[in-house]
């Protein structure tokens, strides 16, 4: 099997975007700690949108330079370590501002690319690409969408295409979330750890140019959110995200996955990290050649800091941790 582990390198996108330090800096230096111990590679699908407008603002701010030499020192820490770098877009900041010490998030019509016009679409992957490339020294193949909203794909078919963006990891077949911000609806998407598409994301098309690398998803019984809020509550100190930012509200969400089975991602966040086993065995057991694992740095806690580390104890010499800058 050959397992992607991948990370969204990003702040939040509510009310409080939290520290640099707290949601990036210090989670993605133990992250990095733990790709050394174990020998393996991770990708980080960086929050590019956010590291343009910091840069535009560290000229006239000095904590936002500050900032900006701390994200850019551990990026080239990422690369030198035999770590992945790919492109992850959050749109809406091209309207947010920074005023008053804090970053203020403007998510309204600006959450997702669909939100855009053709003409801005195409300046803000082409501007969001070769930042990213330039400041890494690497080029980069593949994409994941802010909030996983990718669709619908046919308006970024062209400039992905001439950008030759082949990969995409934003689908997770199952899942599906409409608000006011988000839409992306997964449940047609095919149940494959891989697969070849064109015009739409959730579509296999055997000659397409694109291949879907969907992020693994696993039917989460609403027990397990039972159990996840309960722990949060009894044992904060190893259940509490080390972030310390506020996520942009899902309405709905909560109520949903502590009613009904739901498709999630498999994932190392919190006490999602708790399930990492089972959900490798269920795609062993359904003959899968690849599983994709998302985090972020923003959501681990202490508890799956130490389920992440007793995974890779088990698994980093059975299994291929790979990256997509392997993929030719
Ligand atoms: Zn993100």
């Amino acid at each position: 099997m050959n397992i992607f582990l991948t990370y969204d390198y990003e702040l939040f996108f509510g009310e409080s975007t939290g520290s640099v330090e707290k949601c990036i800096i210090q989670p993605t230096k133990r992250l990095l700690e733990l790709s050394k111990k174990h020998s393996i590679a991770m990708t980080f699908f960086v929050d590019v949108g956010y590291i343009i407008k910091l840069s535009e603002y560290a000229h006239s701010h000095h904590e936002l330079k500050e900032d900006l030499s701390k994200i850019e020192g551990q990026l080239q820490e990422i690369i030198s370590t035999g770590n992945d770098i790919q492109l992850h877009i959050h749109p809406h900041w091209e309207k947010s501002f920074y005023a008053d010490g804090k970053w203020n998030c403007v998510t309204d019509n600006a959450y997702k690319l669909d939100d855009f016009s053709d003409a801005e679409i195409v300046d803000i992957v082409k501007r969001y690409k070769f930042f990213i490339d330039e400041l890494t020294g690497s080029k980069t193949t593949t994409f994941r969408a802010g909030g996983w909203c990718i669709q619908p794909f046919n308006r970024l078919k062209k400039v992905f295409q001439e950008l030759e963006i082949k990969y995409d990891s934003s689908v997770f077949p199952g899942g599906k979330f409409e608000s006011t911000h988000y839409a992306f609806d997964f449940t047609n998407a095919p149940h494959k750890s891989s697969y070849r598409f064109e015009e739409d994301v959730c579509v296999e098309n055997k000659d397409g140019y694109f291949t879907e690398f969907p992020i693994s998803s696993y039917r989460y019984n609403p027990l397990f959110y039972w159990r996840l809020y309960a722990w949060g509550r009894i044992n904060p100190s190893d259940h509490k995200m080390l972030g310390d930012g506020t996520f942009l509200a899902q309405p709905g969400r909560k109520k949903s996955v502590l009613t009904n089975f739901t498709w999630n991602h498999v994932s190392t966040d919190g006490f999602y990290a708790s399930k990492l086993t089972t959900c490798l065995k269920d795609q062993l057991s359904k003959g899968s050649k690849e599983m994709v694992i998302i985090g972020h740095p923003k959501s681990m806690t202490n508890f799956s800091f130490k389920k992440l580390d007793s995974f890779l104890n088990e698994n980093a010499q059975k299994h291929v941790f790979t990256t997509f800058n392997s993929l030719k």
